[in-house]
């Protein structure tokens, strides 16, 4: 039943959802959570049944207002494993059939463990984050867990006095019976992985980005680290937008925690950074760049299926050297030969199109997938490249694609066939040759690769 063998425990396929309506109590003192998740679909194929992820949490109660319940509305069967929530239908809802359910749910979250480390919703020495990619949203919500199934949400946060918590647009902010209530709205689709909660004593501040509203969030102690290692983020923006093609989304939102995390990582609208990552030296901005860059590829054009996930990867990092390039440091060709060699250096076992579960994060899908796309530019020159990147963010936007549709869309923007060139790049292990550079110009000696190349995706910089 599940959507993506990569995931064979997460998701279902019998249904898509349209909208969750999450309105979520949570105590930071004793980290505990009770929510009720409203949750708004339709069946995809004829069904009585339908399951939902949901770890570490238990369902207390399932509503169904109308429809699905098979009378006039009211408490609908279920049953619940330590991953899945299924839910019994009072009759077979038949293809296309809209259904709407109300959960309520709680417990004490913790991050799910899985192949790629622990995953969701995790407590912080004083505050919370939510950090789930692939499968860790189901640690604090019931979902559809596959990034095929993207939907709307709106989220009602309820937390401790003091606090301040990101999680979509802002919709209000009110104080009663001594706790803080937040509203947010996400209507732009988003898949359960990069939906997300950050609660924290942060003080905010708006950020012009090139004419896109930004936010950043951090305690106050990091002033100084933050507004320098932030600087250049309205330039990456402008640069990001040239490139791509318009910013995907309403704001960006870059949350700084007081703890240290292990990477960054990547949510709808944000950046979520550890205080490491911020040391006021700018040590990390290609991983700013990174998390930026995430917004055109992984979270408006999405991965159909986690095998395609160098389109969000590849893409992400080859972002980091375009702004490498375009703000004075070396060019995207120099970083791309430094790369080549040092992966030149590494087993040639991987299949870039379908890595596999366990390479899925592995640092060797980012430069290759990068290095796929330098060739890919120098095969068709810079006019053309950038053509194709615009068409791809503008005709993917909100929805997801593959790797197919990237070899397609590619091939159709350039007017030529690029089958040979995709084959060897994407489905055969040995790492091709760069193409030649165009001929203009000096010799471009390899950036040196500051950044370690190695399996360990906890350890390679940021997802
Ligand atoms: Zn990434």
């Amino acid at each position: 039943m599940s959507p993506d063998d990569y995931t064979p425990h997460s998701g279902d396929r019998r249904y898509h959802v349209e909208h969750y309506d999450l309105r979520i109590d949570y105590r930071l003192s004793t980290n505990r959570l009770d929510g009720v998740a409203v949750v708004r679909g339709r069946v995809l194929e004829a069904t009585k049944s339908v399951s939902l992820d949901l770890v570490g949490l238990r369902a207390t109660k399932v509503q169904a207002p109308r429809g699905a319940s098979g009378g006039k509305g009211g408490r609908i069967g279920f049953t619940q494993t330590d991953r899945k929530l299924k839910i019994a239908f009072g009759r077979e809802l038949a293809v296309g059939e809209p259904f709407e359910i109300s959960i309520a749910y709680g417990g004490a979250p913790r991050p799910r463990r899985t192949r790629w480390g622990t995953l969701g919703w995790e407590e912080l020495e004083d505050g919370a984050i939510v950090a789930s990619q692939p499968i860790g949203a189901p640690s604090w919500f019931p979902c559809n867990d596959h990034p095929s199934d993207k939907a709307s949400y709106r989220l009602t946060i309820t937390t401790d006095p003091g606090y301040t918590v990101a999680a979509a647009e802002p919709v209000s902010t009110s104080t009663r019976g001594g706790r803080s209530t937040w509203v947010f709205e996400r209507s732009t689709p988003t898949p359960t992985y990069l939906a997300t909660v950050q609660i924290g004593k942060y003080v905010s501040r708006g950020m012009d980005l090139a004419g896109v509203e930004g936010q950043v969030l951090h305690p106050p102690a990091l002033t100084a680290r933050v507004q320098a290692d932030l600087a250049p983020l309205p330039r990456m923006m402008a640069v990001f937008t040239e490139a791509f093609g318009p910013y995907p989304l309403p704001s960006y939102r870059l949350v700084v925690t007081a703890d240290d995390l292990e990477i960054p990582l990547e949510a709808q609208g944000m950046g979520v950074f550890g205080a490491n990552h911020i040391d006021g030296r700018g040590t990390l901005e290609r991983l700013i760049a990174h998390e930026l860059a995430h917004q055109w590829f992984g979270n408006s054009v999405g991965v159909a299926r986690w095998r395609d996930i160098w389109l969000n990867e590849g893409f992400a990092c080859y972002a980091e050297w375009i702004w490498s390039e375009r703000s004075g440091g070396h060019s995207a060709h120099a970083k791309a030969l430094g790369h080549w060699a040092a992966l030149a250096a590494q087993p040639q076992d991987l299949v870039l199109a379908d890595p596999g579960p366990e390479l899925m994060f592995d640092d060797r899908v980012y430069k290759r997938g990068a290095l796929t796309l330098h060739a890919l530019r120098l095969t068709v020159g810079d006019d053309v490249f950038f053509r194709i990147l615009h068409a791809w963010t503008e005709r993917f936007a909100g929805v997801t694609a593959t790797t197919e549709d990237f070899r397609t869309l590619a091939a159709s923007v350039a007017g030529r066939r690029l089958e040979a060139f995709f084959d060897a790049w994407l489905d055969l292990p040995p790492l091709p040759e760069l193409p030649a550079a165009p001929a203009a110009g000096a010799r471009v000696e390899p950036a040196p690769v500051t950044e370690a190349l190695n399996v360990n995706p906890r350890a390679a910089g940021g997802r």
